[in-house]
């Protein structure tokens, strides 16, 4: 995996931009439809505004919460604007049920008029599409104005605010006293569908679903859903402006798009946290697989080779089979780079790393880079005649190897070897002693004048 690949929410994927399309397409011939017949009464079914009303306020909270989450991620503050007009809807959805007539009470809880409700509507579904504007504006001018603290200051006061006012506006609506314009004559609202509240409240909702379309181009599945959001929003308006009734067949279907236009968002942003985890998953199963490996030399580094021996020398005391170590050492190395430069020097390393892992035949045999030109290999099963043996194999085929390719000066590398090993079989021989065994047994072969190799004689 590319080491700058990005994990990011704003994938632009065709399934999610399709599913967006039909839905929006469905919302319009669904609305056209119904609109000439919305004023059908359907009559009083008690059970559905709880039920939409919890609907709507669960959605919109996890909405809320997913946003900010992914937020927290990006620190884009666009995401938390829209976590705040989540939250303004749950607060709106939830005082709009308790002041209904006829749901907890026949008036209403908190001592709401006849009015309330109505009028929670109204800045209900004027209220979310301002919301989602500033959310719009604040992601249009991203990256040109805000520095990244004032980009988490905007994120709380959106996440924080937008609660606020909801409640300080349901507070207007419900303890009016009797100020505001009455909108509503038992359960019909002609005089909305005639006042210019309702006006306002269409324009709005058809201005700022052309904003969403001409600020995001609805190129990531995020904004394209947000835009199926806004236009159930404003479908939902229409429906219930034209029904002019509460429990008629616009009614019913308005109230039907509003948990739509709830759920829209949650449906994209659960996809897309799915879509992260993966992403994720596979980021950390490349990295940790990288992790093992030398970068010069690709045979396995120093940290996986200390983890990797200790439960090598583990298991070979609990089975009773032996296990040797090889500590190798490039003989005057330093001439190397002296001569031909680090460059060349490198090129040699990788060299005697590939020729020493292309000897080894067995499948547990393992060559580590244990520091700088020094090579630690592992062989399991293998008592120390046999990890002799292997040590000269390694020392013919590197002394033959031209291990800087095309220059004939350097192809007479010699190496000095350490051997050390597990014996007698189940001996309680730490990995760290086997280690120093070898360690020694390599600068005895570096003290008898190199290119050769020593067997620890300590077992
Ligand atoms: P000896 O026979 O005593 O081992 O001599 P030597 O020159 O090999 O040993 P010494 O420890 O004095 O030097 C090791 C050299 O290995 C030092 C350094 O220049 C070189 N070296 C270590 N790591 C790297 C590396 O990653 N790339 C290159 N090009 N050289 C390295
Ligand atoms: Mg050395
Ligand atoms: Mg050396």
């Amino acid at each position: 995996m590319n080491a700058h690949h990005q994990l990011t929410t704003e994938s632009p994927n065709r399934a999610a931009l399709v599913a967006a399309a039909g839905a929006a397409a469905l919302i319009v011939v669904a609305t056209l439809v119904l609109l000439p017949n919305s004023a059908m009464p359907l009559g009083e079914v008690k059970p559905f505004l709880p039920m939409f009303a919890t609907a709507v306020f669960i959605t919109e909270n996890l909405t809320a919460y997913l946003l900010f989450t992914h937020f927290r991620a990006t620190n884009e503050p666009f995401l938390a604007a829209l976590s705040g007009a989540s939250l303004f809807v749950a607060v709106m959805a939830a005082v709009q049920i308790l002041v209904f007539p006829g749901v907890f009470s026949a008036t209403g809880l908190l001592g709401a008029s006849p009015q309330s409700a109505v009028w929670l509507w109204v800045l209900w579904h004027g209220g979310y599409v301002l919301w989602v504007l500033w959310a719009l504006l604040v992601r249009q001018r991203k990256g040109k104005q805000y520095s990244p603290r004032r980009q988490t200051q905007i994120g709380a006061m959106a996440i924080i605010a937008a609660p606020l006012i909801a409640a300080l506006l349901a507070y207007l609506a419900v303890a009016d006293g009797g100020r505001l314009p009455p909108l509503i004559d038992g359960a019909s609202y002609t005089r909305l569908a005639h006042s210019p509240v309702s006006v306002v409240v269409v324009l709005l909702n058809v201005l700022v679903l052309v904003a969403c379309v001409r600020i995001t181009r609805l190129r990531d599945a995020l904004s394209a859903w947000l835009a199926v959001a806004v236009l159930a929003n404003l479908a939902d308006v229409m429906l219930t402006l034209a029904a002019t009734a509460r429990y008629s067949l616009g009614w019913y279907a308005a109230r039907c798009l509003s948990m739509l236009s709830s759920s829209a968002l949650l449906g994209v942003l659960a996809w897309q946290s799915s879509n992260l985890y993966r992403q994720i998953a596979l980021a950390h199963n490349a990295l940790a697989e990288r992790s093992v490996y030398d970068a010069l030399t690709g045979v396995f580094n120093r940290g996986h080779f200390d983890e990797q021996f200790l439960r090598d020398v583990r298991r070979a005391q609990r089975e009773r089979t032996p296990i040797s170590l090889l500590m190798i050492d490039i003989d005057h190395f330093k001439r190397i780079n002296d001569c031909f430069g680090h460059r060349a020097g490198d090129e040699c390393l990788r060299n005697v790393a590939a020729t020493m892992r292309g000897a080894l035949k067995r499948p547990g045999d393992y060559v580590a880079r244990y520091g700088g030109e020094e090579f630690a290999i592992v062989l399991p099963h293998t008592d120390a005649a046999g990890a002799l043996h292997v040590a000269r194999e390694l020392m013919q085929a590197v002394f033959g190897l031209n291990a800087l390719d095309g220059s004939a000066d350097v192809s007479d590398i010699t190496l000095s070897v350490g051997v050390a090993s597990c014996e007698p079989l189940g001996a309680a021989l730490s990995a760290d002693t086997l280690i120093e065994r070898a360690d020694d047994a390599l600068y005895r072969a570096k003290r008898q004048g190199r290119n050769t190799v020593v067997v620890s004689d300590l077992a």
